[in-house]
């Protein structure tokens, strides 16, 4: 099969599918099928949020996916901010419920009540905890795999604090481990702060991780969120603090989804299929015999190869299927981004060598049997790198500054545009520009004149189409 990635948005819904991460067929719309390959990487991302999560002194529960409607309506902004994708549990069995439910959209009226019964002094303070759960929205725009689905693999961290200080503090460790993660998944990304109109229903302010996907469109792959006491206060979670006296706490989240992995797939992909970073790929070296003729020597010494990879810690798989052909195997293991391919024939092991080729560039290597285990672990490495400096500068590639409406509505890409920061300015960039303020970059820039006013502003908004 052939395409182009030139054609993004038709190469992503192809490629998700051809190279076995899910199954689109399922009879819902918004929900597919994880097949194991797929799922694979899913798994390998979600346990290195476990680790890093865990190290950094969050602990992992679970909640229910079901939500009383009584506590749905107790923060008022959350309600009209998720009214209209919620899906309702209305019946048990052929009864009615008296309390309908929710399908949880993200868990905060899910798990408050419960703060507000496991919080009780100072010492309970912080409170760090996260999980890893499916969500449901009922997305009404068309939807993508791993980008805008009805039911996606969800990730939420929740904390609270004594005071807003620390809850301030704590984003900023959130973004430290934000940027572990982005290096694990080889993701270049800007980190914004929402608009006030798009911030998170409920939150003082949100930060999002933005990344440029080929298509020119952004693709947000996290959020931080400062709840302050917004919803400390509607739950009732309050600490006795030194003094004796009753407090609300302060309350962060940090929620990520399958999107990072809609983002690995678009952002390092390329017209043979994917190409998935080493360190979360879930085979990082496959081993092709070539067996054109002495076939038993080479599968024996293939085996042999395949344990003593294995024994290095290195994620390996040895294809012996029979019935293909190295020419297919080599193209079915691309298709499927494994980083790195090992070609071992009768030749090679009369001179004692195996052939190591990588997915990224296709550079084929001869290295020799004495060395090879430490050679492997060296590329894995330059790949890890590589994925990420190519992806970066593909990205910085599409972000311009650009300080007039018709070209801002041209460029196809990110366009970084000095606003004041009013609401009206803002908006008025939206509508002109038909496009959408997906943040402004912490960092404020030099002195320019607001796009729409002409006042003189340091900031900037990136606008863009978003996913
Ligand atoms: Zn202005």
């Amino acid at each position: 099969m052939e395409f182009s990635k030139e054609n993004f948005s038709e190469w992503y819904n192809e490629v998700v599918e051809s190279a076995g991460l899910v199954d689109k067929r399922y009879p819902v719309k918004g929900m597919h099928i994880w097949r194991p390959y797929g799922w694979k990487i899913m798994m390998n991302i979600d346990n290195y949020f476990r680790e890093i999560f865990t190290e950094h002194g969050h602990e992992e529960v679970n909640f229910p996916l079901l939500v009383p409607e009584t506590e749905f309506k107790k923060e008022a902004e959350h309600i009209r901010g998720f009214e209209d994708e919620v899906f309702w549990v209305t019946h048990g069995g052929l009864d009615p419920l008296d309390v309908k439910m929710l399908l949880r959209p993200t868990s905060e009226t899910a798990m408050y009540p419960m703060f507000s019964l496991w919080i009780r002094s100072h010492a309970d303070l912080p409170l760090k905890i996260f999980q890893i759960v499916n969500i449901f929205r009922y997305e009404t725009k068309q939807t993508r795999t791993f980008i805008r689905m009805r039911e996606v693999h969800f990730f939420e961290a929740h904390t609270a604090h004594r005071t807003f200080e620390e809850a301030e503090a704590h984003i900023q460790e959130d973004i430290k481990i934000w940027k572990k993660i982005a290096k694990k998944l080889a993701l270049p990304y800007r980190i914004v702060k929402k608009a006030d109109w798009d911030k998170f229903p409920g939150a003082i302010y949100s930060l999002g991780v933005e990344t440029v996907m080929p298509s020119g469109r952004t693709l947000q792959i996290a959020t931080f969120h400062q709840y302050g006491q917004n919803f400390s206060k509607p739950y009732n979670i309050q600490y006795l603090n030194e003094d004796g006296e009753h407090e609300y706490v302060y309350q962060t989240t940090f929620g990520m989804s399958e999107r990072l992995l809609g983002a690995v797939v678009g952002l390092h992909g390329d017209d043979r299929g994917l190409i998935i970073p080493p360190e979360i790929a879930p085979i990082q070296v496959v081993i092709v015999p070539i067996v054109t003729k002495k076939k038993q020597e080479v599968i024996k010494e293939s085996k042999l190869i395949e344990q003593e990879v294995r024994d290095a810690q290195i994620r390996v798989h040895l294809d012996d299927r029979d019935n293909y052909t190295p020419g297919y195997k080599f193209y079915d293991w691309e298709l499927r981004g494994v980083p790195l391919r090992l070609e071992i024939g009768p030749r090679d092991m009369d001179k004692r060598q195996v052939v190591l080729v990588r997915r990224d560039t296709r550079e084929k290597l001869m290295v020799s049997r004495d060395e090879y285990i430490v050679k492997i672990k060296e590329l894995l490495a330059n790949i890890q790198d590589a994925l990420y400096r190519r992806a970066e500068e593909e990205m910085s590639e599409r972000i311009k500054n650009i300080d007039n409406i018709e070209n801002v509505k041209e460029h196809n890409g990110v366009s970084a545009v000095p606003w004041c920061g009013s609401d009206d300015c803002g908006h008025a960039i939206e509508e002109l520009t038909e496009k959408k303020i997906v943040g402004s970059p912490i960092e404020l820039g030099e002195k320019k004149r607001c796009i729409i006013c002409g006042k003189e502003t340091e900031k900037i908004a990136f606008v863009a189409k978003p996913y």
